[in-house]
């Protein structure tokens, strides 16, 4: 049998509310207490639980991101762990899970799961799925797919998955791009798996860094004020804006934004929508100096930006990684 660890980092998975409720709960259930919850994980892997953070995930810092890296990237070293389940708030899971798939330097699968009731509501989910990740996290087939979601018998890749719906316990989904496989009882059946630079062949490596450049998001809206992007213009290292269809701005807004690019405000321009691409303007005035996030949608594209920029500020460089991750 395989060894699983599960790395346990809070969210709804681990709260406890009022018997039955699904809101207003709190913070209750170690990564320990939810293995002893789930019946028949025994049958499928050895598993260790690990609390490596403790929050509902709105409240994931980047700091917590490297901590979870690096802790992934120790024990992945280790002959004696086979795979990976992290237990995780639904809310930021989609970005979480991106940035791992950029940062662990590993083939051994790496699963990301939660819940989206509390396990003292009624009919709560998040054992099932706890149970359909190490399923997946334990076959052979996972490895070198790079970081995975599992949620409600989905299973995604890191970055396709995205938080499609706010409320019912089907709440992932892989958009355009579709699923992985899909879970059923103790087996996963894969489908696809991504083209894009991941895990073992990611160029990103934050092992040695104690801090990440400080990217937003910025949602751009017709008539909006330009000078909003003030702030941020003094206060980032880099942005992504969520533009109108396939990335536009107000011309209002392009004009300002081209005065901080022009200064050196690495931008990368994104898409409201929830599909497509987002890709180069054909005339300077248009671009505004900026990146096409290409298929990222925006939170995914802050992930990379913050990585690219542990790297180097060079446009072009920048560019080829979106083209390639
Ligand atoms: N607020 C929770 C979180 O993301 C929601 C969830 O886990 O479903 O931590």
């Amino acid at each position: 049998m395989k060894n699983i660890m599960i790395l346990g980092t809070g969210g709804t998975i681990a709260s406890s509310g009022s018997p039955g409720a699904v809101k207003d709960y709190s913070l209750a259930f170690s990564a320990a207490d939810l293995i002893a919850s789930v019946p028949g994980l025994e049958r499928i892997a050895n598993v260790r639980a690990e609390q490596v953070l403790n929050v509902k995930s709105p409240d994931i810092t980047r700091s917590g991101w490297l901590k979870l890296a690096a802790r992934i990237n120790e024990l992945a070293a280790q002959s004696d762990v086979d795979g990976f389940v992290v237990t995780h708030g639904t809310d930021t899971m989609e970005e979480t899970a991106y940035f791992l798939h950029l940062t662990v330097k590993t083939d051994k699968p790496v699963v990301v799961t939660g819940a989206m009731r509390p396990p003292t509501a009624t009919s709560p989910d998040g054992a099932m799925n706890l149970f359909q990740a190490v399923v997946a996290a334990s076959s052979d087939e996972a490895r070198g797919r790079g970081v995975m979601v599992v949620f409600a018998d989905g299973l995604y890749g890191a970055r396709e998955v995205q938080k499609t719906v706010s409320s019912n316990v089907a709440a992932f989904g892989g958009r355009q791009f579709g699923c992985m496989g899909i879970v059923h009882g103790d087996d996963v059946f894969f489908v696809q798996q991504s083209d894009r630079r991941h895990t073992a062949r990611s160029e990103f490596d934050v092992r040695n860094l104690s801090e990440l450049p400080r990217v937003s998001v910025v949602w751009i809206s017709p008539d909006d004020d330009p000078r909003l992007l003030d702030w941020y213009a003094e206060h980032c290292d880099g942005l992504v804006l969520a533009g109108m269809g396939g990335g536009s701005l107000s011309d209002r807004c392009s004009e300002r934004l081209r005065v901080f690019t022009e200064k050196g405000l690495i931008a990368v321009r994104s898409t409201r929508c929830l599909d497509g691409v987002t890709v180069w303007q054909d005339t300077e005035d248009a671009r505004a100096g900026t990146i096409p996030a290409l298929t990222l949608p925006p939170h995914k594209a802050r992930v990379l930006l913050m990585l690219a920029l542990t790297k180097t500020r060079d446009k072009n460089e920048i560019a080829r990684m979106f083209a390639e991750y």
